[in-house]
């Protein structure tokens, strides 16, 4: 069964689900040519859950799409909430953490949970007495309060403010930051000065912000084509297989995607990570070149190529795109 992402799903769901990893829609006949333009297209709808007997791509969704939502102020989840409970919430005790949780009665069969920027909402069958519904929420609290703690910190982190394109500002490349140096006076080039670690970019002395981004989107998408290309032999050659084509995407819920005729796509924001996380992405989607599907078989393969791949999905997974330069 393939798993497929909702757009705007929240990370704590789709942590619930087996697998991080999707099928997605059907395979470009043609093509798909290379996509370097500025613009970021709108995210694609996708179907919340899908099964594809014979999934013709296989892709690998970001956890949240990569164009930020608005910063909007940090409801304190785990802080203790003075009073009573709001309006149709209940309350709950677990050790010092006072828990505000939704109740919400329903025909299933079992106790959920879900934690979301709202905070918990618990979902039980009409019979379940609300100690035993109590009973559940304790002996899950380390889940819950785990992943309350975790909202808190991305909302934080949601809050902070975003770069500002200009001289001296910092944003990742390749898992640490490089500092942006704005050259007037010579001739056009962008580059990077590997021991300050600082990209220098020339520009017209009336540039404005928009070709300052243009400019540092231009050259970083040059430098994942260059990257991906290599990485992608390397790995390709460790499998054992060829793929047809390569092209970069500006996807904004995918980090890559494989199709059956062996045409990769690998997001060039991907640029933002360390070495493990694009080798990763793609030791992935080469594989899928052997097993068209997520099943042991395909994770085994990935691991023949990649040993270390637990590790790299669970950093990928939890990376904040919300941290990442908008362009
Ligand atoms: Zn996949």
């Amino acid at each position: 069964m393939i798993l497929l992402r909702k757009p705007k799903t929240n990370p704590d769901q789709l942590a619930l689900q087996l697998d991080l990893f999707a099928a997605s829609e059907p395979a470009p006949a043609a093509a798909v040519p290379l996509d370097l333009g500025p613009a970021l297209p709108s995210p694609t709808v996708q179907p919340p859950l899908i099964v594809t007997p014979n999934p013709v791509v296989h892709a690998a969704p970001l956890p949240t799409p990569l164009i930020p939502e608005p910063a909007t102020p940090a409801k304190p989840l785990l802080a203790p909430p003075s009073g009573r409970p709001a309006d149709g919430k209940r309350r709950i005790q677990l050790g010092e953490h006072t828990i505000d949780f939704a109740l919400l009665r329903s025909k299933r069969r079992t106790i959920g949970f879900l934690v979301s920027d709202e905070g918990l909402r618990v979902t039980a069958p009409k019979w379940v007495t609300l100690a035993e519904i109590d009973n559940a929420i304790r002996e899950k609290q380390r889940w819950i309060l785990t992943k309350l703690n975790e909202r808190r910190e991305r909302s934080a982190r949601r809050l902070q403010p975003q770069m500002q394109w200009r001289d001296g500002a910092t944003l990742p490349y390749l898992g640490s930051d490089i500092t942006l140096r704005i050259r007037t006076g010579q001739r056009l080039a962008v580059y990077l000065d590997e021991v300050t670690r600082e990209l220098n970019v020339s520009l017209p002395a009336d540039a404005g912000e928009q070709q300052l981004k243009d400019r540092v989107q231009g050259w970083i998408q040059a430098r994942a084509e260059e990257l991906f290309g290599k990485r992608l032999m390397i790995y390709a050659d460790k499998l054992g297989v060829r793929y047809r084509s390569f092209a970069l995407s500006s996807a904004t819920t995918q980090w890559g995607s494989c199709t059956s005729d062996a045409r990769i796509r690998l997001n060039w924001r991907l640029m933002h990570f360390a070495l493990p996380l694009i080798d990763y992405v793609i030791a992935h989607e080469l594989a899928h070149l052997r097993e068209m599907n997520h099943s042991p078989r395909f994770w085994a393969t990935v691991q023949s190529i990649f040993p270390e791949f637990e590790s790299a999905k669970k950093a990928l997974r939890d990376s904040a795109p919300e941290t990442m330069p908008i362009f």
